[in-house]
């Protein structure tokens, strides 16, 4: 019973409180971000007694500062990071907080500025203000911290000044005699915060790179988005740093030596399969193409339910054409309830054989536009002439370049000036670039919301129509900052295969997919062997964790919610195992099978997915942690 109490107040202790170090006095920049996420912040003298305390479970967390606007990488707290790292300490990066700097001149009360002959400070703070201390004639002195300057000149009773915060110089009882003498406004530290890998999940990708070859690294910067914070060379290895920002595994890829060393600090397991954008605020990543490949925050596409990019995914279904005001209607409520974003249908048809079925053209467009409404999805429909242009953009939500039209350069320019999201459908014998060179038409005409689209290109395959290239896909991921979705429907040419595509491109972090979808696809218009039925699209859809409405069939949202009960049972069951190996290989290894830290960091996970209702992220805690240790046999 007592050991009971003990455990449970262990919990709670470790459930509110997560005790956060950093290198310095109270009052420093650092503990500002120790305190960023409702830590309880703890000083510690030098950036390696904070790791050491880190990693003997004296803190849960760790903040060390990584670069400055204005001198760069902090040496000072990357090196002794990068020695633990290399010497084995598993850490992972779980946040990255970006802390305001301004550095004060405060002296003890009544001390004139024109006396202050030097300032003390951190070294990586005085760097940040070389300038202007020279311009006025003071000296720079180094010691261990910002706020612990200012506790340096509090106790001395000469008229010697300290760089620090505002915060830290009140703190010490000083007069600040200067507001802020960084060398640039604006100044501010990133610090990122470092767990234990046992005690919990990466978040942020972070990785120290090391290597005896000059040439190695020279566009990494470039190829991944990632920021490269360089240390001093040593005589075996010439090139080290860290990489803050893409994937340990493309990073080794990228390194043409062979002798590049890769010390990942975790990959945020979500992020895993998405390739992030390239990093702002610098050239285009392709100088020719300066709006498809600008280095910016990636874009979002946003049309009433439709958002895609950014994180946010996307799933347009609905026929590959209008076949009629009540097909259209019938197929935009199925899809609809299944938690599709948008409604497709095409209305003038691009076909290959010109005896086939051409599309119902305009008159089709307002049943188009009223199925939408109906159903409330923004509409997609294709644009194959200039002179379709203005008139369908009165109307539609988003204009499609199809794979025929990707380089009708005059349909591109029109689309671009039409006020309207453009989906850009990749020409099923373009390249990448190509594709990306489209994208620059639509977007040098005046159009910044293009939606890329990868639909399959031609190789000598003949099982399928097309061949969907998840390779290409991905390869134009880091290029540019405009959302990529996938067709899996006009790739395979069979229903068949529409399943798999679709979740290989979602797996890969395809920002949407578009399906066609056709509820009696042996009389379609078009396309009739690639359409799904709304039964299978509701299943895809179910797989793709889309959110299903109250129009769905009671039968359907009850084979819904089994499917997902019969999931977490299955989750549950492989959880149980694990955890019982995780005994196993605890008692083998002589360590404590019960360990208090771990269990609130399992806490905070369940609480961070389900957080909603984190009542019942405790009690699903409780369960779990309860069967685990009767596996364990810990309870007897
Ligand atoms: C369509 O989406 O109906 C279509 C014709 O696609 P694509 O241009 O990719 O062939
Ligand atoms: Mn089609």
């Amino acid at each position: 019973m007592l050991r009971e109490i003990a455990d449970r107040e262990t919990a709670e202790k470790a459930r509110v409180e997560v005790e956060v170090g950093y290198q310095g006095e109270p009052g420093a920049f650092g503990e500002v971000a120790a305190a960023a996420h409702g830590g309880v912040p703890r000083g510690f003298a030098s950036f390696e007694k904070l790791l050491e305390a880190l990693r003997d479970g004296e803190v849960d967390e760790a903040v060390l500062p990584m670069d400055n606007a204005v001198v760069g990488a902090i040496t000072e707290a990357l090196e002794p990071f990068a020695e633990a790292v290399v010497d084995g300490l598993e850490l992972v990066a779980v946040a990255v907080t970006s802390v305001p700097v301004r550095l004060s001149l405060a002296a003890r009360p009544g001390t004139p500025l024109a006396a202050v002959r030097r300032a003390w400070s951190h070294p990586a703070a005085l760097r940040q203000c070389t300038h202007r201390l020279a311009q006025m004639g003071i000296e720079r002195v180094v010691c261990y911290d910002t706020a612990g300057a200012a506790q340096i000149v509090a106790h001395d009773a000469s008229t010697d000044a300290a760089v620090c915060s505002r915060r830290a110089a009140e703190r010490y009882g000083l007069e600040v005699l200067e507001e802020d003498v960084s060398d640039k406004e604006q100044n501010g530290t990133r610090f990122i915060h470092l767990r234990m890998a046992e005690h919990a999940r990466a978040q942020v990708s972070l990785a120290f790179l090391r290597t005896s070859s000059m040439t190695a690294t020279g566009r990494l910067d470039v190829l991944t988005g990632a920021t490269l914070l360089p240390l001093a060379g040593t005589a075996e290895y010439p090139v080290r740093m860290w990489v803050l920002g893409a994937d340990a595994a493309r990073l080794q890829a990228l390194a043409p030596a062979r002798d590049v060393q890769v010390i990942s600090l975790g990959q945020p397991a979500a992020h895993a399969a998405k390739v992030t954008p390239p990093k702002q605020g610098t050239e285009p990543v392709v100088k020719s193409l300066p709006h498809a490949t600008a280095r910016k925050a990636p874009t979002v596409v946003e049309v009433g339910p439709l958002r895609i990019g950014g994180g946010a995914r996307a799933v347009i279904a609905g026929p590959c054409s209008v076949e009629s005001r009540e097909q259209v209607l019938r197929i935009a409520r199925e899809v609809a309830a299944c938690g599709a974003t948008a409604l497709r249908g095409g209305i003038f048809k691009p076909r290959t054989n010109p005896y086939a079925f051409q599309g119902h053209g305009m008159e089709a467009l307002d049943w188009l536009v009223d199925a939408g409404k109906a159903a409330g999805l923004p509409v997609v429909t294709e644009v194959m002439a200039v002179d379709q242009v203005k008139p369908v953009a009165g109307k539609a939500d988003v204009l499609q370049i199809g794979a025929r039209n990707m380089q009708n350069y005059d349909l591109l320019r029109a689309a671009g000036r039409a006020g309207r999201p453009v989906l850009l459908k990749r020409g099923a014998g373009a390249t990448v670039d190509e594709w990306l060179g489209a994208a620059e038409y639509v977007m040098a005409a005046g159009e910044e919301r293009v939606i890329l689209c990868e639909r399959g290109i031609r190789t000598f395959e003949t099982s399928t129509r097309n061949t969907l290239d998840i390779g290409g896909m991905l390869a134009a991921r880091p290029l540019t900052h405009l959302p990529i979705i996938a067709d899996p429907s006009h790739a395979a040419g069979r229903a068949d295969l529409v399943e798999g595509l679709a979740r290989a491109a979602w797996s890969a972090g395809a920002d949407g997919l578009i399906v066609e979808v056709h509820d009696d696809p042996a009389r379609a218009l078009s396309d009739a062997e690639q359409a799904l039925i709304p039964a299978r699209f509701a299943e895809l859809a179910r797989n793709l964790a889309l959110h299903p409405d109250a129009r769905l069939p009671l039968a359907q949202l009850r084979a819904w919610v089994d499917a997902i009960d019969h999931d977490l049972g299955v989750l549950v069951q492989r959880r149980l195992e694990v955890a019982r190996v995780i005994g196993e290989s605890k008692r083998q290894t002589g360590r404590a099978v019960l360990d208090p830290r771990r269990e609130a960091a399992v806490r905070r996970t369940y609480q961070e997915a389900l957080i909603s209702n984190k009542r019942l992220a405790d009690k699903l805690v409780d369960l779990l942690l309860e069967a685990a240790k009767a596996q364990q046999s810990i309870d007897e």
